[in-house]
């Protein structure tokens, strides 16, 4: 049974640790995420991680004030580092959690993944918003409906930027139970979401992103 949490008043993200033991052991692991990014801090990351991403089918569910499409089965997925995490999950956050060159974007979204031992591995790519723009990421447009009865045929790649240079680093889940550790890859080119987009999301959504998290001793990498 998952507690109820949110973003504001007792519930709050300061407060996610005291609301049950398994928010509690889960905030133990010491590098939490979201952080914040500089280019100065990183050392390059000799491995490369590789999308396998297809068009499929998502539902669309509502949870904790966050949206997430959930692949209905796993045809996408990644590689990295000898090991297969598959696509379980695309929901965004608003504003972004992850600063980078301290800037803080509106939206930012998070593809999640598991390999067979449940071992998460989220990628995270922010996004501007744009008054009289299209949705797009890497020139191709993004449709996403927000419609929780119908089945929606989307290609994953759709999010990820493709020239793109991206951090990696081991942190924790955003979102309680905040536990570790998760491979994190967090791109620098940004995508563009159209203002519309947001207002057609936020009528029933707030605002769901945690706050920045302490860095303490860990090595942040950066691919080009
Ligand atoms: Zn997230």
């Amino acid at each position: 049974m998952s507690r109820i949490w949110g973003y504001t008043g007792k519930t709050g993200p300061e407060f996610w640790e005291t609301l049950c033991e398994e928010f509690y052991t889960a905030a133990q692991f010491p590098w939490q995420s979201p952080i914040s990014l500089y280019y100065e801090e990183t050392q390059p990351l000799h491995e490369t991680i590789e999308f396998r991403y297809g068009p499929q089918g998502f539902y669309v569910k509502r949870v904790n004030d966050t949206l997430h499409f959930e692949p209905a089965n796993t045809v996408s997925f990644t590689d990295f580092a000898g090991d297969r995490y598959y696509l379980t999950d695309i929901h965004f956050h608003m504003p972004s959690e992850h600063m980078i060159a301290e800037e803080q974007m509106p939206l930012e979204f998070h593809l999640v993944h598991k390999n067979q031992e449940g071992k998460p591995l989220v990628c995270a790519v922010l996004f501007t918003l744009e008054k009289n723009s299209s949705n797009r990421c890497n020139n191709k447009s993004i449709e996403l409906k927000n419609n929780e009865t119908e089945k929606q045929l989307l290609d994953p790649m759709i999010f990820l930027p493709a020239k793109s240079g991206y951090f990696h680093y081991e942190g924790s889940l955003t979102t309680p139970p905040t536990e570790g550790p998760v491979q994190w890859f967090v791109f620098d080119q940004k995508g563009v979401m159209s203002r519309f987009f947001i207002e057609r999301f936020k009528t029933s959504l707030s605002l769901n992103n945690r706050p920045l998290q302490e860095k303490k001793q860990r090595s942040i990498y950066y691919k080009e």
